[in-house]
């Protein structure tokens, strides 16, 4: 999608600090961190938000968690634990339309989410 941030990222005509890179997905340094790990996991193919991902897309999460767990564990976050959130839509607060999961680390999170 042309209009897209991650796509652009995707792309490489938008810089980002990847990590961890597969066929199908890519994880980025999260351009705001809210933790001292914070990466964002996408499908490098445009999806608005997990409510598009349909059958066809067999594999797209399989690819996801896996990009991530290489994530957490270059990233020494395994054994400590971390947090995978994916923000759908409004109320879900998400400010980028194509999906992403955060992977966030290195400090206690709270819980309920605000
Ligand atoms: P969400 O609010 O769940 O849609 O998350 C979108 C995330 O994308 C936010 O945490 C932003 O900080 C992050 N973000 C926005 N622009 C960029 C960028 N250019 N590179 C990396 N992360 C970004
Ligand atoms: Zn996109």
């Amino acid at each position: 999608m042309s209009d897209c941030l991650f796509c652009k990222i995707v792309a490489g005509e938008i810089p980002a600090k990847v990590v961890a890179e597969s066929d199908t997905s890519l994880a980025f340094h999260d351009i705001a961190p809210q933790a001292p790990v914070h990466v964002l996991v996408i499908p490098k193919r445009h999806l608005t938000s997990v409510n598009d991902a349909s059958d066809t897309d067999e594999g797209l999460y399989d690819s996801l968690f896996s990009l991530a767990q290489q994530v957490v564990t270059d990233e020494g976050i395994r054994e400590s634990g971390y947090r995978l959130v994916f923000n759908v839509g409004v109320h879900g607060q998400q400010t980028v339309a194509h999906l992403h999961m955060h992977v966030l680390g290195g400090r206690l999170m709270t819980w309920p989410p605000g």
